[in-house]
């Protein structure tokens, strides 16, 4: 089999050859851009099956590239970031980024969200119903079982859960889940994000003060795992 492709953009020579080392050790084939442009040329020439993105790079900002990128290139776009900057997140996220890890990052972290996003850029069969652990999802029946139990959810509640469902493993921003299930002009209400998730977590989880499905992605959004 031939090996995945990622490509770093990151102008930081450090963070680089920490990447270099673990991608390859990991069997990944690894191409690597100091700048934007750089980035956006070896992406055009060559395009990997996913690309690292810095949000601080020194000639354009990672999120100018990831819009540049997004015009053209569908695979997962992960941003590096460094903490505490949730906006800049929030923005690449609701531009089309997959997913993010701050800096600096755990190994097996990295790791982790660059093979779930890759597992999810390769579309498996469509299916209706989808099970994760002890749920049962139909999304066509639009019913829910929990350790075989019925849960009985809301039309809204449903709604939320299948959005996060068919986004499995991704983080969903408070911006996004309001525009999806709300619609446009609700972009702001994060409070009914708060109580819809709270009566969610109610429902599906086992400890809904210790989520196991539906994780808190503090100040960004919530990711369904
Ligand atoms: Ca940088």
């Amino acid at each position: 089999m031939n090996k995945e492709e990622i490509l770093i953009i990151e102008d930081e020579a450090q963070i680089r050859k920490l990447l270099e080392i673990l991608l390859e050790s990991n069997d990944y084939k690894v191409w690597q851009a100091l700048s934007g442009k750089e980035g956006i040329v070896l992406a055009a020439n060559h395009p990997p099956d996913l690309i690292l993105l810095d949000i601080g790079l020194p000639d354009r900002s990672g999120h100018e590239i990831l819009k540049e990128l997004r015009t053209w290139y569908n695979r997962p776009i992960l941003m590096l970031s460094v903490q505490d900057k949730e906006e800049d997140i929030v923005s690449a996220l609701d531009h089309g980024a997959t997913d993010y890890i701050t800096k600096p990052f755990r190994a097996a972290e990295l790791l982790a969200r660059i093979r779930s996003a890759l597992r999810r850029s390769q579309p498996g069969p469509a299916t209706a119903c989808i099970t994760c652990d002890d749920l049962q999802i139909d999304l066509a029946a639009r019913t829910v079982k929990k350790n075989n139990e019925p849960v009985r959810l809301t039309s809204t509640e449903f709604n939320l859960l299948a959005l996060f469902v068919k986004n499995e493993g991704r983080v969903l921003t408070h911006h996004y889940l309001l525009k999806e299930i709300w619609g446009p002009g609700f972009q702001t209400e994060t409070q009914y994000l708060r109580v819809f998730v709270g009566s969610l977590r109610k429902k599906i989880e086992d400890n809904p003060n210790q989520p196991r499905h539906l994780i808190t992605e503090s100040r960004v959004g919530y990711r369904f795992i």
